[in-house]
């Protein structure tokens, strides 16, 4: 029997992640998640017991630290054998005015959003090198390209995503790896429930189809991105807005 292809899905305890990893999980994938504590991953790994009877390979890891995240992406690969879908998902608002703004807030932001995206993707391309086949998906946001006050770490964290994307794309096209990032707009997450029912309803009525998005729309995305359809796409951004950006 053939062995199923592997997916890693960073910050999959809750949210677009989660909602990636079951959506994946569907798919067919040998899935490894992680989060940032033991409670956090261990709910997540019960969630998704109830979508798949593979072995899900779930760790507590830090992907704003570089030993922490290439390690976790290495032990997968040995652990499985393989690497054929990374997403980096996981990601952090810290926010604040500019001019308010402390350097730990900055520092976090881009640490957490941007620092591990590349390092995840550098331990990942070395075993989908070698396979001559591999998707890189990152998850970026619909403020890189609008910008957003009191998010200038954010924005920021998530423009160079885009922008590394692209970079990447054209360094591993060769070697049949595809690197894309999808932009979310507004999503009902535990990151949006913190703006308060207020501000989410003045947010919903500047989106053209009139709701929050929900996790699986995220979901959906990458579940293309990652398949068949997926594979003469690379180097884009994909929007997955509701109409809230074009
Ligand atoms: P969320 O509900 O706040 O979940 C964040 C996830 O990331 C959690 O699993 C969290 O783990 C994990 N995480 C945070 N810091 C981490 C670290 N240092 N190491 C490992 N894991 C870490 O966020 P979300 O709304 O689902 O957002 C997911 C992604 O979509 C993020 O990149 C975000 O920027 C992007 N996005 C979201 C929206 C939106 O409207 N929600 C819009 C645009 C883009 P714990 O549970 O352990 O904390």
């Amino acid at each position: 029997m053939n062995k199923p292809p592997v997916a890693i899905v960073t910050g999959a305890s809750r949210g677009i992640g989660l909602a990636i990893a079951k959506g994946l999980a569907k798919d067919g994938y040998q899935l490894a998640i992680c989060a940032t504590s033991e409670r956090s991953i261990g709910a997540a790994k019960e969630a998704l017991a109830s979508v798949t009877d593979q072995t899900v390979f779930a760790k507590v890891v830090d992907v704003s630290k570089q030993a922490s995240v290439q390690g976790f992406i290495q032990e997968t690969v040995k652990t499985f054998g393989g690497l054929a879908v990374l997403v980096n998902n996981a990601g952090i608002t810290r926010d604040m005015l500019a001019v308010r703004m402390k350097a730990a807030q900055w520092q976090s932001v881009l640490d957490t959003n941007l620092s591990s995206v590349f390092f995840a993707s550098q331990a990942a391309l070395k075993p989908m090198m070698r396979a001559r086949s591999g998707r890189i998906i990152n998850i970026s946001s619909v403020v890189a390209s609008m910008g957003n006050p009191g998010q200038t770490n954010y924005c920021a964290s998530k423009g160079g995503v885009d922008a590394m994307t692209r970079s990447l794309a054209q360094e591993v096209g060769s070697r049949n790896i595809t690197v894309n990032a999808i932009a979310p707009g507004f999503i009902a997450t535990d990151m949006t429930a913190e703006l308060g029912d207020d501000a989410q309803q003045l947010l919903v009525k500047q989106i053209p189809l009139g709701r929050m998005g929900k996790a699986d729309d995220i979901a959906a995305a990458v579940r293309f991105l990652a398949g068949a359809g997926g594979c003469y796409i690379t180097g884009q951004v994909l929007q997955v807005n509701g109409g809230m950006y074009m």
